[in-house]
């Protein structure tokens, strides 16, 4: 019942305005849909997003291989992974895109679950119980997520880990937004109310200014820093780093890191703002850096993303190490559904906390919700605003509402 019987795609547009392929897979009764999202700040060891030719010769390459799709069995990540392999044996997926390797997979487990009439969480992982990730709201952006003169630091993060419920944790997420807002715009005439890809707001202030007034932010609404709200910090310490002279560049608040100064500069913060959630402090090959801080800060999540990038071989490398305590499973950094699975596995065997988390370019789709929750992620990395970010937080709350979910998972 569930073999696929038709395979589809056509180009469609992302929340940043540019084009991705989208993917209909069809079993004989169901069609499941998924569209590519795409990110800003790349890890150098990602799955390419999309080959020369972009979106369109994702399409070319699926209509010429479609026919080796058919008859495979859709509830089958690993055969449909293989099917995608005997068309693209690069590590990367730099013949076909990560974007096609991720729609295929994503469309094929959405037939599936709607063939066996199952919810997608439930169909990508059997279990007796799931737990919901705690949602995590971007409240703030810059670095590649915003314009010029907003700050260099690429997320300032929001999560309500004591929430009792989902509808909670979210509306205090975007209750701290909403005060964010109100305080930026106070302090500045001229702000515009500009935001960022994901939804946070992008003003025009460096690091220090942007974490400080989102701190004020939390304790005006009369949380306490650190328990019932937390403030978390996306660096994405990349997107600084040169690799020519060894040095974190910050244009914006105008100063340089070495590698020493990185780990003090990260850890002012993280003790400062009481930080429990800190991805991607250091560059994305800094695995002995990261080692510092996971040592530094045990009651904190010290997060890889680019550092790990949803590889299960790297992420077994950084778990050996101690480089980090928690990752970001993005399933387009992998490429297909059946690869970010094995890094969730990875995880799980070391005792690695998971992030599922959103691309900056997004689509309307809300599976990613689904893989969250299949892969007992502690938090859901979603955005705060906007319609392609609302959609992943508002299936949460459908989730929630299913009576065999225990409850929200512990950080
Ligand atoms: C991130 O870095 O965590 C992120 C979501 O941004 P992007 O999709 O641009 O990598
Ligand atoms: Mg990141």
């Amino acid at each position: 019942m569930t073999l696929i019987t038709a395979v589809h795609g056509r180009i469609i547009y992302n929340s940043r305005g540019q084009p991705t392929i989208e993917v209909d897979v069809s079993t004989k009764t169901h069609t499941g849909r998924a569209a590519a999202p795409s990110g800003a700040s790349v890890g150098k060891h990602e799955a390419v997003a999309f080959p020369k030719g972009g979106a369109r010769r994702c399409l070319d390459i699926l209509e010429d291989n479609r026919a080796k799709f058919i008859g495979v069995n859709s509830a089958d990540q690993k055969a449909i992974y293989e099917t995608l392999k005997s068309i693209d044996d690069t590590k990367d997926y730099s013949v076909i895109g990560g974007s096609t390797a991720f729609a295929v997979s994503m469309a094929s487990a959405q037939a599936a679950a709607l063939t066996g009439n199952t919810p997608l969480y439930k169909s990508i992982t059997h279990k007796d119980n799931y737990r919901l990730p705690v949602p995590l709201g971007n409240i703030l952006g810059g670095g590649a997520h915003a314009g010029q003169g907003a700050p260099d630091i690429q997320e300032i993060l929001v999560c309500a880990p004591q929430s009792r419920s989902i509808r909670d944790a979210i509306q205090t997420n975007i209750d701290v937004h909403t005060q964010l807002g109100i305080l930026l715009s106070k302090r500045d005439i001229t702000f515009t109310r500009g935001r960022s890809d994901e939804g946070g707001w992008a003003p025009n202030m460096n690091n220090e200014q942007a974490l400080e007034i989102s701190a004020r932010a939390c304790e005006e609404l009369g949380y306490t820093l650190g328990r019932e709200v937390a403030l978390g910090v996306d660096f994405a310490a990349s997107t600084q780093y040169r690799e020519e002279h060894n040095k974190y560049v910050y244009d914006r608040a105008g100063f340089e890191n070495d590698a020493g100064e990185q780990i003090e500069f990260a850890s002012d913060i993280i003790k400062r703002y009481k930080i429990k959630y800190a991805e991607d402090a250091v560059h994305e090959e800094a695995f002995e850096e990261m080692v510092t801080l996971t040592e530094r800060f045990p009651d904190t999540l010290i997060v890889g993303d680019d550092l790990t990038v949803t590889n299960h071989a790297i992420l077994q490398r950084a778990a050996s190490q101690k480089s980090c305590n928690a990752a970001i499973l993005k399933v387009n950094q992998a490429g297909s559904l059946y690869e970010a699975m094995e890094f969730a596995r990875t995880a799980t065997q070391n005792n690695i906390r998971l992030i599922t988390s959103h691309r900056s370019g997004e689509s309307n789709d809300s599976q990613i919700t689904h893989v969250g929750v299949a892969t007992d992620s502690v938090l859901l990395k979603a955005g705060i605003l906007g319609g392609e970010r609302v959609a992943k937080l508002n299936e949460l709350l459908r989730i929630s509402g299913n009576d065999l979910i225990r409850g929200v998972a512990e950080l």
